[in-house]
């Protein structure tokens, strides 16, 4: 049976150079006059959601969710017309033309659909993912991979063995909520020692170097 893999975005299958915290800091600017509204928040592997309550907690107000994801969308998208900001991190178009044929792919993100649209469409990525589970899902992340779960038994995709492919110690977490597996990248956000103390089942410097290993764990 084929086994279900979920990939995170942001720092595993791609890096924006900050941009998106740009983003997001621009749309709280516009929709509620704060300034760097993200910074001394917790963002690397938390879900767009849950950035909008921290925040709110942050200034003791509440956020217009809504407003900040609509200018969030636009922000994020003009910052990505700059190719530069976008990288695919090593790997990962080997990989996903590698497991096509022999698993069940899909996403796992705190993105909000919208937003993951953007960010893999400027990598050239969007297309390699038909569904996934995302911030409009739950705010906290550890929900996500019943969620994603779920959605493929509906979508006729069955599987025994769901994989999380992720960059922080948020998606090592997330992976054992939902009783998964995980793979740790050590490309995004995650620091090496600290998801390696979150004991995945495998962890790699990238997705490059560690392809062998990979595959062989995804069987
Ligand atoms: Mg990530």
């Amino acid at each position: 049976m084929k086994p279900l893999v979920l990939f995170d975005i942001d720092g595993t299958l791609l890096r924006t150079r900050g941009a998106g915290r740009e983003a997001m800091d621009d749309a709280f600017l516009e929709v509620h006059g704060w300034k760097k509204a993200t910074e001394g928040v917790h963002i690397g592997g938390s879900t767009d959601g849950r950035i909008c309550l921290d925040v709110g907690v942050k200034y003791g107000a509440t956020v217009d969710v809504d407003a900040v994801k609509a200018a969030y969308l636009v922000r994020v998208a003009e910052r990505l017309e700059d190719k530069t900001r976008v990288e695919v991190c090593p790997g990962v178009f080997e990989l996903l033309d590698a497991i096509g044929g022999r698993a069940h792919v899909a996403l796992l993100t705190g993105n909000w659909e919208s937003g993951a649209a953007v960010k893999l469409g400027a990598a050239g990525l969007w297309t390699a993912f038909e569904w996934g589970a995302y911030a409009e899902d739950a705010v906290d992340r550890n929900h996500l991979l019943p969620i994603a779960r779920a959605r493929a038994r509906t979508r006729g995709l069955h599987h025994e063995r769901a994989v999380i492919i992720g960059d922080t110690p948020a998606d090592v977490a997330c992976a054992r909520a939902g009783e998964g597996h995980v793979i740790a990248v050590e490309t995004g956000f995650g620091d090496p020692e600290e998801l390696r103390s979150m004991a995945p089942d495998l962890q790699v410097s990238d997705l490059q170097q560690g392809f062998a290993r990979v595959m062989n764990f995804l069987g």
